[in-house]
This record gives structure tokens, C-alpha cells and sequence, in this order.
């Protein structure tokens, strides 16, 4: 499908650094230029007026700065979601224990029993078990998986009952672009909200100004940068984020998947070399992807021309942040993938074999089984999702050369590219 204004910037999108740079900061306690961690569970009221007032709902962290208990806000989990609502340029946001916690209270919230999902069938995996085997069952929300960059399939998959399309910005792991303002328009003629997972794209693609309703995070992945917090978020408009907290009603305030402060803490000090961190990714996958596919390798990558997406992206991106820290390469078979993946980790020292993504070292799975074993033989082959797709989450530790170097190493070893003496390494690398 392609845009309908290629290779021009969404006009209304700014620049993610520029609203982060304009957000409030938050000093310590005693000034300090971090702010302090609020370890507190619960909080003092100075008048017995005010707790009931809390309650009501009159008084909140955004009304006169009150604080009732951790699980409906903490001031530091609070101040992280502000930084999530300014790099997503959301009025508001709120942080959660995990991805799948987003998606899941995002949805939740959004659907009742008997309630319909339209969303791509390229979809992580765990999200598809929650919407094709979890929600059907537990809470009888039906889901249709259809080809997302198929508008015409989309729109025939909408009911009366749709109250949401789900799609992920760039899905894992086929890479596959969503036509967000083709889909915001569409959501917004059935009056479904567009739900965007932005999980592969913080700051190169914004949801929400591409017209998207809401935008979930895996923080656990580029956010998070170092592989060391599960986290997430919800990044929406007041109404939806009071929604999410109502007493009574709210996914979050009551299935409870909180945020640790110090989580919070932790991550927020990640935010502000976020764009640094993106653009470096993103430089380093596009010089693999090109040399790769210059060796005739079947490599896919949102930044090179010959993906189906490119012209999409290149119209709906902030082009500092280059087209994404993931490219796939498909090695025909599970047994093939393995044996470069385990020589790329053991032999040359590329990577690692670990599933997830966005770590500072390169991070590589074969994706068919397992981030998206939880998916149907059937469906895996409708979304493309091939035995020997490997993911390669591309990290930027070492120089580029010396990684090349590495990735080349093993490649012409397997056979996989002819020997090519001006850049073979003839022992495997060592670099640390
Ligand atoms: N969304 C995407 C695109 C993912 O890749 C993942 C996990 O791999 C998730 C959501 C789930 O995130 P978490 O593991 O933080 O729950």
C-alpha cells in the first residue's frame, strides 16, 4: 500500500527530542540533578478531607500533587510516565510492570465481552496468545488477524463490535511498516480506536501524531536499553490514562501490574541517550543490511529500498533515527540458522543467542520457534514467518568494522557468501 504523500515527513509530526527537551525536569530531594526514588507504598494525608478527596478522584498527582498508594500513582513512576507521554507527544502516560501489561490494560480497558479486535496477524508472539487463545476464552473478545498493510482486508474485517486495530509500527519480526495514518483513518470512520504497539520504533516513528488513539511500549527493549527491566507503557490522552486508573472500572488500578519506582528510577535515567542510542542502531543495521544484501544474503530491512515498506517509512519517520536497530536475515532452514547463530555467538563473539531486543550488544533468535512459536503452523506461514528467519537486534559495542569483520567471518565459513580475500578474517575475532 503505498502513502498517500511519499517521502515527505507527516507534516504535523515534530521532533520527539524537541518535546522531550521542553518536559519538566525533576530535581532530588536535596536538588540533586536526578530526582530521588519515592520508595513509599502509601502516603500521608495532612487533613482526613483529603483522603476522601483522593478517592473522589477531586484531588491527584496533577491536582495539587497528591499521592493516595503506590498501585494508582507513585511520584516516580509518575515522572517517567511523563517523560513516556513527551517522547510519544501523548497529553498523558502511565507505566507498567511489563509490555504484554500494556497491551493487555490497554485492551481490557477498551473491550467488553462480546467486543471484536481487528489486528495484523504479524504480531509478537505473546501478544498473539493473548488475543487468539487468552482473550477469546477468559473474556470473550474475539480477534480477527488480518495483513495490516492489506486496507482493503482490514476494512472487510471490521464489525459492528470492533472496538479496536492493533498493529504494531514495525512488526516483529517480518518488519513489515504500518500504514499508520491509512489505519488511524479507518479506526476513526468505525469509531474503533487504533491501538499502535511502538515497541521496535521510539522516536523513528510516532503513533500518535500519525494519528493513532494509543501507543503501547516494551520498555524491556530499546527504552530499557541494557536487558535488565521488564517494563511498559501507556501512552494515550487524560481521559483514557484516568480510565485506565478508575476505582471501579480500570484495567490497571485493578489486575494491578504496577511499576517498581526504582524501575522507574532506572529507566528514566535511560530516556534522555534514548536518541543517541536509536540513531546508532539504526546507522549499524543499515551498513549490515546494505553489505549484507550487496552478498546476495536474504536480508530484510525497513532502510532498504527494495523492502516492500520502504516508501512508507521513509513518509511517516523522523529520519535522524534511520529506520530501526532490527533487520532479518531468512536462512532457509531452523538447522541453518542455528549453526550460524551459534558460530556468530560462540565462535566469532557478534552476538548473543538470547531472545528479546534493543541491548547494547547484538542480540540474535530464530524467530519461528520462539518469539513467535505461539503462533499457528498456519498462521506463521500467512504472516511469512519462515523456519529459518533469524532476528537480529543489532547492537552497537565494538566498531562496525570489527563486527562486520565477524558476521563476514562466519558466513563465508558456513558457505553462505563466497570467500572474499580483501575482507575475510582468517581467525575468529576476539574482541571483547
Ligand atoms: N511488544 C513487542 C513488539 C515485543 O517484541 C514484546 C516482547 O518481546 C512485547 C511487546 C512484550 O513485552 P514484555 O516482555 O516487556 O512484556
Amino acid at each position: 500500500m503505498k502513502p498517500s504523500n511519499p517521502v515527505t515527513r507527516h507534516p504535523t509530526m515534530k521532533n520527539p527530542v524537541e518535546t522531550l527537551a521542553n518536559t519538566r525536569h525533576e530535581f532530588g530531594e536535596h536538588g540533586g540533578v536526578n530526582m530521588s526514588v519515592e520508595a513509599s507504598t502509601t502516603f500521608t494525608a495532612m487533613h482526613p478531607d483529603i483522603l476522601a478527596e483522593m478517592f473522589s478522584g477531586d484531588l491527584g498527582p496533577e491536582q495539587g500533587g497528591c499521592y493516595l498508594y503506590g498501585r494508582h500513582f507513585n511520584p516516580t513512576v509518575y515522572s517517567l510516565s511523563r517523560q513516556l507521554a513527551a517522547l510519544e507527544g501523548t497529553e498523558s502516560a502511565y507505566c507498567t510492570a511489563s509490555g504484554m501489561a500494556a497491551i493487555s490494560g490497554a485492551l481490557f480497558q477498551l473491550c467488553d465481552s462480546g467486543d471484536h479486535v481487528v489486528s495484523s496477524n504479524t504480531v509478537y508472539g505473546g501478544t498473539y496468545a493473548l488475543l487468539h487463545d487468552f482473550l477469546p476464552i477468559k473474556a470473550g473478545i474475539h480477534t480477527t488477524l488480518v495483513d495490516i498493510n492489506d486496507l482493503d482486508a482490514v476494512e472487510a474485517a471490521m464489525t459492528d463490535r470492533t472496538r479496536v486495530i492493533y498493529a504494531e509500527s514495525i512488526a516483529n519480526p517480518t518488519l513489515r511498516v504500518a500504514d499508520i495514518p491509512a489505519l488511524a483513518e479507518l479506526a476513526g470512520r468505525y469509531n474503533a480506536k487504533l491501538v499502535i504497539d511502538n515497541t521496535f520504533s521510539p522516536l523513528l516513528l510516532n503513533p500518535r501524531q500519525l494519528g493513532a488513539d494509543i501507543v503501547v511500549h516494551s520498555m524491556t527493549k530499546f527504552i530499557g536499553g541494557a536487558s535488565d527491566h521488564i517494563a511498559g507503557a501507556i501512552c494515550a490522552d487524560h481521559s483514557f490514562i484516568h480510565q485506565l486508573m478508575d476505582l471501579h472500572t480500570g484495567s490497571l488500578m485493578l489486575l494491578g501490574p504496577t511499576m517498581d519506582p526504582q524501575v522507574a528510577f532506572n529507566i528514566s535515567l535511560r530516556i534522555p541517550h534514548l536518541s543517541l542510542r536509536m540513531a546508532e542502531h539504526g546507522r549499524r543495521a543499515q551498513t549490515f543490511a546494505e553489505r549484507l544484501q550487496s552478498l546476495g544474503m536474504a536480508v530484510t530491512y525497513p532502510g532498504l529500498p527494495n523492502h516492500p515498506d520502504h516508501e512508507l517509512i521513509r513518509s511517516l519517520h523522523c529520519s535522524d533515527y534511520g529506520f530501526g536497530g532490527i533487520l532479518t536475515l531468512d536462512l532457509g532452514t531452523e538447522e541453518r540458522a542455528n549453526q550460524l547463530m551459534d558460530m556468530l555467538q560462540n565462535d566469532y563473539h557478534f552476538g548473543y543467542m538470547a531472545v528479546s531486543l534493543g541491548y547494547f550488544d547484538t542480540l540474535m533468535s530464530c524467530s519461528g520457534s520462539t518469539t513467535s512459536s505461539e503462533m499457528t503452523e498456519e498462521d506463521k506461514a500467512d504472516a511469512h514467518i519462515s523456519p529459518g528467519l533469524v532476528r537480529m537486534s543489532v547492537g552497537y559495542t565494538g566498531t562496525i568494522e570489527q563486527r562486520w569483520r565477524q558476521l563476514l567471518s562466519a558466513l563465508e565459513r558456513l558457505g553462505l557468501v563466497p570467500a572474499d580475500g580483501g575482507h575475510r578474517a582468517d581467525q575468529p575475532a576476539r574482541t571483547g
